[in-house]
């Protein structure tokens, strides 16, 4: 069974931060969400399994691949997109992922070519694919950085914060695209944004403070909360008494008002009504344990 294991995984920056305690995943076939706030550590992470960065101490090992030994093994069936995508601004899109397939070492001039066609029509940027990548919108950029990971057909592809800064319409395209990619296949996606993981993920695990904090299938996160969330209305002044008697988990406005939700096992008092948890009330519910 193709799986990629991450083994007590720990890295600690030369300044100090401790960006992943004794990291430890088993991450099998389909897509994998990996949620946390900015500062949590995925981005460390992904970069280690990547191969771009060493670990202190600890393995990554995909397909028996074991990564720190043989990192040019573990690139050629890697697909990775990077949070930060640079782009040369002056060459056109059909000419990057071309000299891309040439390093990713498909050495056919014509599979390269038929490989190129059949991607930036997947990503639906065959119409733009001479344009010079500098003058992309943010979507067409993020489509192409898709087309790049999925050079070379990876086994292993990781893709860090991907629909942060893309409007509503890019990100759907963007969750199409991650949807058809093959079930051979591991996908890691490395986000903050809860919505990404409960539309995507069939796993997932939540870090903070560089340490797995929970892992599971979204359903299984949902769970943890069962029967213990309650909402109020109330005035914004009240925010801070609210904050300081309950266990505030999530205050936010609905239709004008703002609405606190509370997690406690029986009804907080007057006014609150139950309510039905969703992954992201899981996920702050995660977040404020760990920080109280
Ligand atoms: P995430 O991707 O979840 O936002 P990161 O892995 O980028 O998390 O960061 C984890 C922690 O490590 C943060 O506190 C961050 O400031 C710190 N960090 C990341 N990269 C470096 C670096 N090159 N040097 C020093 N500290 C870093």
């Amino acid at each position: 069974m193709m799986k990629l294991e991450i083994n007590n995984l720990s890295k600690t920056y030369p300044n100090g931060v401790k960006a992943l305690q004794d990291v430890s995943l088993t991450i099998g076939k389909g897509m994998f969400g990996l949620l946390g706030e900015n500062g949590a550590g995925k981005s460390t992470l992904m970069r280690i399994v990547a191969t771009l960065q060493d670990a202190d101490s600890g393995s990554v090992v995909f397909d028996g691949i074991d990564v720190a030994k043989d990192p040019q093994a573990l690139r050629k069936v890697l697909g990775y997109l990077p949070q930060e995508f640079g782009v040369y601004p002056a060459i056109t899109a059909e000419e990057l992922l071309m000299h891309i397939a040439d390093l990713k070492g498909i050495a056919k001039t014509s599979q390269r070519k038929e490989q190129v066609h059949a991607l930036l029509k997947k990503v639906n940027l065959w119409e733009d694919r001479a344009k010079k990548l500098g003058s992309y919108s943010g979507g067409m950029k993020q489509r192409f950085g898709i087309a790049q990971a999925l050079l070379g057909e990876p086994r292993l592809i990781i893709v860090d914060e991907p629909t942060a800064g893309l409007d509503p319409r890019e990100r759907n395209r963007f969750y199409n695209l991650l949807s058809e990619i093959g079930e051979n296949t591991v996908v890691i996606l490395s986000t903050h944004i809860v919505e990404d993981v409960s539309t995507l993920c069939s796993d997932m695990a939540i870090m903070g403070n560089g340490r797995v904090l929970l892992e599971g299938s979204p359903a299984e996160v949902e769970r943890n909360l069962k029967d213990r969330l309650w909402i109020k209305e109330i005035a914004k002044p009240e925010l801070e008494r609210y904050s300081k008697e309950f266990k505030v988990i999530a205050s936010h406005f609905h239709l004008g008002k703002l609405q606190v939700t509370v997690d406690a096992e029986a009804c907080p008092g007057d006014g609150f009504e139950a309510k039905a948890s969703s992954l992201e009330d899981a996920y702050f519910q995660i977040l404020a344990r760990n920080e109280g």
